[in-house]
C-alpha cells in the first residue's frame, strides 16, 4: 500500500461517525491536461467546471459542517484552472482537509508557495519520472507534499478502473467500500459513487439539480451500496470492475449496514 493510501485509510476511519456522512468528495476542476499518456482515456473536448458550480457545491460542504477530505483531482490536471487558486481558498473555509492532486508538470517553488497560500493542506504528486523524484524531494522541504512513484508499477496495484481496460466477463463476489465513504464530481457536476469509474459511464445524479446531501442519501446510492452490503457487483457500474475496494472504508461500510438495519430498510 503506498503512503498516500495509508494515511488516507486512518483518516476515513476517523471519519465515520454514526450517521454514514461521506469522508470523501472529489472534484475534478477540468479535464483540460498538458499531458496525453497512452493509458488515460480522456475526452478530445476540453471542459471546465462552472466557477458558479464549485462555489456552490463548496458552500453546500460548508453548510453541513463537512470535515472530511476535499480532493482536487480528476482527469485532467487541476492546476490548469484558472480558478483553482480561489476553489481552493473556498474550500479552506470549511472544516475539511483540502488536498489536490497533480502531475507535477507545474510544480515549482512558486507554485508550492501559491497553493499553500491559498490554504491547501496536502499536494500529492504523481511522479511519472523516476529522474523528477529528487526535485520534488528537495521542494517538499517541510510542506505536506506526497509523492507517488508512479513511473514504477510495482510499487502501486494495478488494476482495470471499474472495467475501462481489461474488463472482467462476469461479476465479482466481493463487496467495495467506495459508495460507502466517498463521491466524484466531475467538471460537468455529474456525480459518480467511486473514483474508479475511469469511462465516466452511469453518473447518478448532477449537482446542478440536487444537493450532495440528497445525493448521498438518495435512492440510487442506496440501491448500490444494498446490492454491494452483499458481495453483488452485478450493476452496470460495477460487474466489469477488478478493482478490491475493501483498503479503505470498513467503518462505513459497517456502519450502512447498521444504519440500513436500524432504519428497517434493508
Ligand atoms: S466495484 Fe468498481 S466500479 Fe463499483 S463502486 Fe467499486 S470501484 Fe467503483
Amino acid at each position: 500500500m503506498d503512503s498516500n493510501l495509508e494515511n488516507k485509510k486512518s483518516f476515513i476511519a476517523d471519519h465515520c461517525k454514526t450517521f454514514p456522512m461521506f469522508s470523501q468528495i472529489e472534484i475534478s476542476p477540468t479535464n483540460q491536461c498538458n499531458r496525453h499518456c497512452s493509458f488515460c482515456p480522456r475526452p478530445d473536448e476540453n471542459i471546465s467546471i462552472s466557477f458558479m458550480n464549485m462555489i456552490e457545491i463548496l458552500n453546500q460542504l460548508k453548510t453541513i459542517n463537512y470535515d472530511g477530505l476535499i480532493t482536487f483531482s480528476g482527469m485532467g490536471e487541476p492546476l490548469l484552472h484558472k480558478y483553482i487558486g480561489t476553489f481552493i481558498m473556498v474550500a479552506g473555509t470549511t472544516n475539511a482537509i483540502v488536498e489536490l492532486i497533480t502531475n507535477g508538470d507545474m510544480v515549482d517553488e512558486e507554485m508550492i508557495t501559491f497553493l499553500f497560500e491559498c490554504g491547501l493542506d496536502r499536494l500529492i504528486i504523481s511522479v511519472y519520472e523516476k529522474e523528477k523524484l529528487l526535485y520534488f524531494q528537495e521542494l517538499r522541504g517541510c510542506l505536506e507534499i506526497i509523492l507517488r512513484p508512479r513511473w514504477n508499477p510495482e510499487m502501486f496495484e494495478l488494476n482495470n478502473r471499474g472495467g475501462a481496460m481489461k474488463p472482467l466477463s462476469s461479476p465479482l463476489k466481493l463487496p467495495c467500500y467506495y459508495p460507502f465513504y466517498m463521491m466524484m464530481i466531475d467538471e460537468n457536476g455529474k456525480v459518480y459513487p467511486c473514483s474508479n469509474n475511469y469511462r465516466k459511464r452511469y453518473p447518478i445524479a448532477n449537482t446542478s439539480y440536487e444537493s450532495l446531501l440528497d445525493i448521498w442519501m438518495g435512492q440510487k446510492m442506496r440501491d448500490l451500496r444494498l446490492k454491494l452490503l452483499k458481495g453483488d457487483r452485478n450493476n452496470p457500474l460495477c460487474k466489469e470492475c477488478d478493482v478490491k475496494g475493501y483498503l479503505i472504508g470498513q467503518e462505513h461500510f459497517e456502519a450502512w449496514r447498521k444504519y440500513y438495519a436500524e432504519t428497517r430498510n434493508p
